[in-house]
């Protein structure tokens, strides 16, 4: 805040310190450089000034140059003693006629001003007169002599004295002519010699009297041009000083400040009409009536008030500028920055009042703003932080990614996840470098096809990350953009411990299914999965209208091998029995399973009898292939197998168990025909089998395999001889 002054005190006690205000020059741009002109002196022109008494004096002129041929004449009537060289009667209208030039020339130079030409027409007359005079009386040249004198004098103050000068020289030259007559004419005279030496003084004299001329004259002259120079200065300084008075009335009535001039009792005497918009006053109301302190709010001016006498007190300078409240004339209060500029001229004051209200509100509205920005502020950087600490706290590796896919943020947590440090991580790795290969291509692709679709995309992914060390752990990707934000938070769930346990739990559980459904011994299907099996095949083949076979096999004499090399070795005869049959069935769909202790069962979907037969029969060699001893056996000295096959259609009045049945007859009619052998069921004869199939597939409802190629008769025939 600027110190206020006191603007009602007395003009003895200054507003301001005016030892601290520079003398206001002229600016360098003014016309005329005005350091460069040199003011005339006044004592050198306090002198003798012809001029004004060749203007003032034109009556007495003309009455001197008049008495010149009055004298004359008055000299020639009345003095004047014979001889005389020229007669009266010439002389007498000669003067005259001089006279009446004169009155003439007198007339024209009063018309015509000081022409010079009248001058000097005048002053020759006067010559003429005068040396006419001298030598028309040579007896008596004194008083021709003097008025000669007179005359030249007379002119010369008149003139100058540069006639004077060429009136002496023609005296001085006429001087010996006149002497010579008056010595022819009275012969040697004492006169004459005295005649004579004052010719030589005239001589002398107009020398030096010439040079003195000559000197005043060259004086004059310089003087005359310095003047002249002076006066055009003067002139362009005037001009420079118009202009620049022009300037700066247009400067000050112009100005965007309002502007005042104070007098030196603290009066306004001018004011431009920035300051009545301010004000609101108009001039007459202003002028020489109203003070610039009235002007200032109360408190303001007693507030300037005291600090200059604070001021005063402690010795120090007053200001030049304040800031306080002005009340227009409206009693409207207005915020202004009052400069003083103490002008050098007249001892007045110059104020520049500067509206500075809607300044004021501006900063104050400022102000507000940039508090309530810094509130914002300090609620932005608490939210920030808070967001920082939840960010980094949140128990998640969490990264933000900017939307070229780099990141720009990284949580310890996915500093842990990684094995990158935040620095590695953070403004050099993309998102992309974290996801396995494949992985990436595969969500890749399945962008472009949502985008293809025009679909959202997923902001869930399930994929494969790879850390430093390049290993790869499953993470679920939780991908969230906030509403109008470039970058997006990404955050990984580590599921590799979760997939761990749900593969181990998959083994468990397959290898739980395969206990249940595997015979331990033989790793064949136990009997629970031939069941399963039997079943499921009989409906479909019922819905279908398929031949299903089933051989039923059943060790030989095996009791015996069991008694003869032990049962572990029965356990391990039965394994590779089982091994065996696994092989000479040919298709996958068949299923080898142990029915019970040594029997085993072969279930042939889509097989008919003829077919089943064929593979019974190499079931058979397989085994007897094996070779495995068996001395106690009744039928031969190796381990064999007696098989009982059936296969049938399954139609809706049957069920599964008709099939085994069958097949079992089938393979106790084996154990009866002597062992080792494979017996075709009773239950449906080839034949049927076919007359069925026929009928499933009128109904056109069945597909069904093209019928085998060797007859099952045939076989069962044979097998029976
Ligand atoms: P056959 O030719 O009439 O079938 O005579 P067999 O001795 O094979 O018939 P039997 O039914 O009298 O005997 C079956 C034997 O099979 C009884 C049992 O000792 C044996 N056996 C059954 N299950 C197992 C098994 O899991 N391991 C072993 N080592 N032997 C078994
Ligand atoms: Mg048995
Ligand atoms: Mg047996």
């Amino acid at each position: 805040m600027q110190p206020p002054p006191n603007i009602n005190d007395p003009p003895q006690s200054p507003i301001v310190d005016f030892n601290s205000i520079l003398i206001d020059y002229p600016d360098h741009d003014t016309v005329v450089d005005l350091s460069s002109i040199e003011l005339p002196d006044t004592k050198k022109s306090s002198g003798f000034n012809l001029h004004a008494i060749r203007a003032n004096a034109k009556d007495l002129q003309l009455l001197a140059r008049l008495c010149l041929p009055l004298a004359t004449i008055f000299y020639f009537t009345t003095i004047a003693a014979p001889p005389i060289l020229i007669p009266l009667s010439i002389i007498i209208p000669t003067c005259l006629l001089f006279l009446l030039y004169h009155l003439y020339l007198y007339r024209q130079f009063n018309d015509a001003g000081s022409l010079k030409k009248f001058m000097i027409s005048a002053n020759q007359l006067d010559i003429i007169t005068a040396h006419l005079a001298w030598l028309l009386d040579p007896a008596m040249p004194a008083p021709m002599m003097l008025l000669v004198i007179i005359a030249a004098i007379g002119n010369g103050m008149q003139h100058g004295f540069s006639t004077f000068r060429s009136q002496m020289q023609s005296t001085v030259m006429m001087a010996p002519l006149v002497f010579l007559i008056r010595m022819k004419l009275l012969g040697f005279h004492s006169l004459s010699m005295a005649f004579l030496f004052l010719c030589a003084f005239l001589l002398a004299y107009a020398y030096f009297l010439i040079r003195r001329i000559d000197g005043i004259q060259t004086e004059a002259e310089t003087r005359s041009t310095d003047l002249e120079l002076n006066n055009f200065k003067l002139k362009q300084l005037g001009v420079a000083l118009q202009k620049s008075e022009a300037r700066y009335r247009n400067i000050f009535d112009n100005s965007s400040a309002a502007m005042v001039l104070i007098e030196d009792n603290m009066m306004i005497s001018l004011v431009n009409s920035k300051f009545l918009e301010l004000s609101k006053y108009s001039k007459s109301e202003l002028y020489n009536k109203k003070r610039l302190s009235e002007l200032i709010y109360k408190d303001d001016l007693q507030r300037i008030r005291r600090f200059h006498a604070k001021r005063r007190k402690m010795g120090g300078t007053t200001p030049t500028e304040y800031e306080c409240k002005m009340v227009d004339r409206s009693n409207n209060i207005k915020h202004v920055i009052i400069r003083f500029n103490i002008t050098q001229w007249h001892e007045r004051i110059m104020a520049t009042i500067e509206d500075i209200t809607s300044r004021k509100q501006a900063k104050s509205a400022l102000l507000r703003s940039i508090k309530k920005l810094r509130q914002t502020a300090a609620r932005l950087t608490q939210s920030q932080k808070q967001y920082r600490s939840l960010f980094e706290n949140t128990g998640t590796a969490t990264i933000l990614v900017e939307k070229n896919l780099r990141i720009s943020m990284a949580n310890s947590k996915f500093v842990e996840l990684s094995g990158f440090s935040k620095n590695e991580i953070t403004g050099n790795k993309r998102l992309t470098e974290f996801i396995e290969r494949k992985n990436l291509y595969r969500i890749r692709r399945f962008h472009t096809k949502q985008k293809e679709k025009g679909l959202p995309l997923p902001t869930e992914y399930e994929c494969l990350m790879i850390d430093k060390n390049k290993k790869l752990k499953h993470v679920v990707m939780k991908i969230y953009t906030p509403e109008g934000q470039q970058s997006s938070i990404v955050s990984f769930f580590d599921i590799t411990k979760r997939k761990q346990a749900e593969a181990a739990l998959q083994e468990a559980h397959e290898r739980l299914r395969l206990v249940s459904v595997i015979d331990e011994l033989t790793q064949v299907a136990n009997r629970r999965q031939f069941n399963e099996k039997l079943n499921n095949e009989w409906s479909r083949h019922k819905r279908e209208c398929l031949p299903l076979s089933l051989i039923m096999c059943d060790v030989d004499c095996f009791k015996l091998y069991n008694d003869t090399y032990g049962h572990q070795n029965g356990d391990r005869c039965l394994k590779s029995i089982a091994d065996a049959l696994k092989k000479a069935v040919k298709r996958s769909v068949d299923v080898v399973a142990r029915y019970g202790g040594e029997e085993f069962a072969i279930i042939m979907p889509n097989t008919d009898l003829h077919g089943a037969l064929i593979v019974a029969e190499s079931a058979r060699l397989a085994i007897e292939e094996l070779k495995i001893p068996n001395k106690a056996s009744t039928v031969s000295s190796s381990i064999t197998l007696s098989l009982g096959v059936s296969s049938l259609i399954p139609t809706a009045n049957m069920s599964h168990d008709a099939l085994i049945k069958d097949a079992d007859n089938a393979l106790y009619e084996a154990k009866n025909q002597g062992r080792n052998q494979a017996v075709a069921g009773k239950c449906r004869k080839d034949d049927e089998n076919k007359s069925l199939k026929d009928t499933c597939r009128n109904k056109d409802t069945v597909r069904t395999s093209p019928p085998k190629i060797s007859p099952l008769h045939d076989l069962h025939n044979y097998r029976q001889h």
